[in-house]
């Protein structure tokens, strides 16, 4: 079965009645009906039929509850295939899914309670779908319209309140569809599912991928290298983020003949070392595909599946994807889509600030493209360090250090500092003499971009996406100076 039978526009969906996501989901996994679509590590499968079963009994104990079109279903819990279900059962009655950081603490949870108002609050996906196995599968799939909103994504949020960001059926399929095409996702792939799956990587851009083409996934609760290991053979593609990859080359069982099923590694949600992609070449063979992405806009642009994947550069923008940058050079990274989000919710006013006049949202993103159209990402804006009235993007300095003999990684900071306003700090973990670093900084940096102050560090302080947390270290170093 080839992928060109999926329904791609809306003016060839004619065996889909309607543009809810789930519909589209729907069609394949009935093709598919005996094929896995979830693999345990104990090797328990459940096949596509099974798993539209289960999403039709949950999808009617949510209507016996209650639950109408455009509903909240919010849920905090552990990753398991019942808590996917739940989500598909959300898109069928056409209520919207708003998954939560397990991290989150009980006053963060009240925070997005008030925000959302869910009309059902699941905290126990597995004791849900136990009481819904006496249901009746519900039949009917709820039309809804591309613009319909399908899930509630909140970002992180560095700063101020939480956002969050609304999807539609119409930007979740429109990515979907253009990934499935980008990286020739088939029904013969089997993807190594260990990303968590409240957050966009492991839910939208992961999971669709496989559930749009009826492809199994290993489904792994998290990352653990033990099982990652022994779902390797099995696996065609994989997706992480780097900690995934930094923490396989780091156990030496991982080697090239572990990776030799695997097609496709893939990676996102934070920046991939130029160091992991070449360790990860020399061990494996492989160049790990890097793409770039937000919960707003799910995949912005991608390395080439077929052609250079460029260490340092998150490849061409999606198809589809307008990108520019503001002003010359490097610069704030804009885009417009089919795959972007409709606005924050119940926030119309921080929605407005962060779109252009001419509908480009404004990433945070500060980047360049070169002349071959790739995307080089340079950091957050937020992250930008004004030193003695100069610019300094911690990314450039933060790619000299990473080159210096016993540095593993780095992190750059600007801290408050009583002459430059503020002072470009350097946060290492490695072991590497202060000297050696500040010698090769001084070799490839102008003047003003030198670390004024070196600091190690046993490791870097990460969320459960292995984004580092500048936010933290800032605070944790913000009495540097004073
Ligand atoms: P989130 O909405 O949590 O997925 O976070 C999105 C942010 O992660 C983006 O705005 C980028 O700052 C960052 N990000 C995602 N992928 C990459 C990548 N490949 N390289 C650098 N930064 C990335």
């Amino acid at each position: 079965m080839t992928i060109s039978s999926i329904p791609k526009s809306p003016s060839d969906r004619s065996e889909v009645q309607n543009s809810n996501l789930y519909s589209l989901i729907e069609v394949r996994a009935r093709q598919r009906a005996t094929c896995p679509a979830l693999i345990l590590p104990d090797g328990h499968a459940l096949s596509y039929a099974a798993l539209l079963d289960q999403v039709g009994r949950i999808a009617r104990l949510l209507k016996e509850r209650g639950v109408e079109p455009g509903d909240r279903i919010m849920v905090q819990a552990q990753k398991s295939p019942e808590k996917l279900a739940l989500y598909l059962a959300t898109l069928k009655v056409g209520a919207i899914f708003v998954p939560l950081n397990s991290a989150y603490t009980a006053g963060e949870i009240d925070y997005f309670r008030n925000d959302a108002e869910p009309a059902l609050f699941v905290g126990d996906p597995i004791a849900f779908a136990a009481e819904a196995a006496g249901c009746e599968p519900l039949e009917e799939t709820t039309p809804r319209n591309g613009t319909d909103l399908a899930a509630l994504i909140y970002t992180s949020g560095t700063t101020g309140r939480s956002k969050g960001a609304m999807l539609s059926h119409g930007a979740l399929a429109a990515n979907a569809l253009a990934l499935i095409d980008v990286w020739a996702f088939t029904a013969e792939d089997v993807l190594l599912h260990a990303l968590p799956i409240f957050h966009a990587h492991g839910l939208f851009i992961a999971a669709h991928c496989s559930l749009l083409t009826g492809s199994p996934m290993l489904w792994l609760s998290r990352f653990e290298e033990d099982t990652v290991l022994k779902a390797l053979p099995k696996a065609t593609v994989m997706m992480g983020v780097p900690t995934f990859y930094t923490r396989l080359l780091a156990d030496e069982r991982f080697t090239k003949e572990a990776a030799s099923h695997v097609r496709l590694f893939i990676s996102g949600s934070a920046p991939l070392l130029e160091s992991t992609f070449v360790a990860f070449e020399e061990r494996t063979g492989h160049r790990i595909l890097e793409r770039y992405g937000m919960s707003e806009a799910m995949v912005i642009a991608s390395n080439p599946l077929k052609g250079m994947r460029t260490p340092g550069s998150v490849g061409y923008p999606m198809p589809g994807m307008d990108l520019r940058i503001a002003g010359e050079g490097t610069g704030g990274i804009e885009i417009r889509g089919p795959s972007l989000f409709s606005g924050y919710w119940r926030m119309p006013e921080k929605t407005t600030e962060e779109f252009t006049a001419d509908g480009f949202f404004i990433t945070g993103d500060v980047g360049r493209t070169d002349p071959d159209g790739r995307l080089w990402i340079s950091g957050r804006s937020k992250d930008l360090i004004i030193s003695g009235g100069y610019n300094v993007y911690p990314k450039e300095i933060e790619l000299v250090l990473d080159e210096v003999p016993g540095v593993i990684e780095s992190a750059v900071i600007g801290v408050l500092h009583p002459d430059f306003g503020e002072a470009v700090v350097a946060v290492l973990v490695g072991t590497a003499d202060p000297e050696s670093i500040l010698s090769a900084a001084r070799r490839h940096l102008a003047a003003f971009k030198i670390p004024k102050k070196i600091l190690f560090r046993d490791e870097l302080p990460r969320n459960a996406m292995g984004k580092v947390q500048k936010v933290a270290l800032r605070s944790d170093y913000a009495d540097l100076f004073a």
